[in-house]
């Protein structure tokens, strides 16, 4: 990291990760030994990664090559064996939900169809699927498609209404395609249909924000999860920003919108459920990362383990490969010690601005006491407060844990999926 703030935050989540949890966790991935495999699982959920795109935005992080029909069968063909290969290491186990993020899942909905016939045939699935879609990829077809799947939650990534916005972030629709593909998921009896809206964008007002979710709910998204530009220094958005001669806003603009987006749901009948997202009603809740285990399927896809993280290589080929020939495609690994497993519990919890307090002692252990020691200091100074049994971020809370987020974003993910695009299988990547 060569900005000094950046390099600050990275100073101090390292002195605060090495107090809570202990100088036992080292926050290192390496390479798998080859006789370690995952645990046995009694329930967890999934991710399936599929990584393709046929338009590029400057600012993704994310896995993807260029779409290409003939890339569809390998991948089809390694999904299906890494599905294979996890029920044959960790066991039949209930899969409480299915998230299907990418790139551009709706791509490969052969693809996807043919892998969830094969989750459904190895594990007990019990719980909704989510997918993820780009708003030039939306049509009748394709949602009646996603119904016979099985799909009950999508996710259109809006992103802005505004054209300028949309040109900056090098979106290539135009407002009224967001606009058509968002009503046609709204009347097309899916439990819940969420908008992304970004905000803090270049040159942007709170006003132009709330008028983009007051635009999305009209259309008939009944959560909306927002969320600032993230700069990963690997894509090519720094460039392209310099390139559009505009500048990130401030620290006090990026409040003045967070603020607004809070005032506005509130005042919409949307209750806050994560730091970035909002529903409406009883709707089931979308959400693409506050789950307590998952295993990961695609290039590049995560998964979280009882006793550790594991990191799938980025390379396509490299995966394919490996997964066909019914190898692991784990690339990197990093095991959990002392009690960091409930330590990412409550990290979650923050996430949601929620955390049960009857079951801190269950999940943190013998940090128990350090974990509730921290917590009375959260709410002193005003940043949570105590509610039916709950500790509740305020909304000063959330601001702070946004920007926590996006520090951490931007020094665990990015020193991680750095290394992890440069060399396919890296040897070990210090956090
Ligand atoms: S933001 Fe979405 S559509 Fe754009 S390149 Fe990334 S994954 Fe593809």
């Amino acid at each position: 990291m060569k900005e000094p703030r950046h390099w600050l935050a990275k100073k101090l989540t390292q002195a605060a990760r090495r107090y809570l949890v202990g100088p036992e966790q080292r926050w290192i991935f390496e390479r798998p030994s080859q006789d370690w495999s995952p645990p046995l699982i009694e329930r967890t959920s999934l991710y399936l990664h599929v990584p393709f795109c046929r338009h590029f935005c400057p600012y993704c992080p994310y896995t993807k090559v260029p779409y290409q029909a003939s890339l569809e069968s390998p991948y089809t063909q390694a999904a299906m064996a890494e599905v294979d290969w996890w029920a044959n290491t960790i066991g039949p186990a209930e899969i409480t939900s299915i998230y299907i993020g990418g790139g551009t899942p709706t791509l490969a909905l052969d693809s996807i169809t043919s892998v969830l016939e094969r989750v459904r045939e190895r594990f007990h699935l019990s719980g909704d699927i989510c997918i993820e879609t780009n708003p030039a990829d939306v049509n009748s077809e394709v949602i009646a498609r996603l119904h016979e799947m099985g799909v009950a939650l999508v996710s259109l990534g809006v992103e802005s209404f505004q054209p300028r916005h949309l040109a900056t972030l090098g979106r290539d629709y135009q407002p009224a395609v967001a606009e058509r593909a968002l009503s046609l998921l709204a009347e097309s009896h899916f439990a819940s249909v969420n908008a992304d809206i970004m905000f803090a964008l270049p040159g942007q007002t709170a006003s132009e924000v709330t008028s983009d979710l007051e635009h999305a709910v009209q259309l008939g998204a009944d959560q909306l999860t927002t969320y600032p530009l993230f700069t990963f220094p690997y894509t090519s958005v720094g460039k392209y920003l310099r390139l559009m001669s505009v500048r990130m806003p401030d620290l006090p603009t990026r409040r003045e919108h967070y603020q607004a987006i809070s005032r506005w749901c509130a005042g919409h009948g949307f209750e806050r459920v994560s730091v970035w997202g909002f529903k409406r009603g009883g709707v089931p809740r979308y959400s693409s990362v506050t789950r307590d285990g998952y295993i990961g399927i695609g290039p590049g896809s995560g998964s979280h383990l009882p006793d550790g993280f594991v990191l799938n290589t980025f390379d396509l080929k490299g995966w394919e490969e490996a997964a066909t020939n019914g190898r692991p495609a784990i690339a990197l690994r990093m095991p959990f010690a002392g009690e960091m497993s409930g330590w990412w519990w409550l990290y979650w919890r923050f996430y949601d601005t929620r955390i049960p307090l009857d079951v801190i002692d269950a999940a943190l252990g013998g940090d128990a006491v350090k974990a509730r020691r921290w917590l009375k200091v959260i709410e002193r100074v005003g940043l949570a407060a105590r509610h039916d049994g709950f500790l509740e971020l305020t909304e000063a809370g959330a601001f702070w844990l946004h920007l926590a987020q996006n520090y951490f974003a931007l020094n665990y993910v990015n020193t991680l999926w750095t290394r992890a695009r440069q060399e396919p299988w890296p040897k070990a990547v210090a956090i």
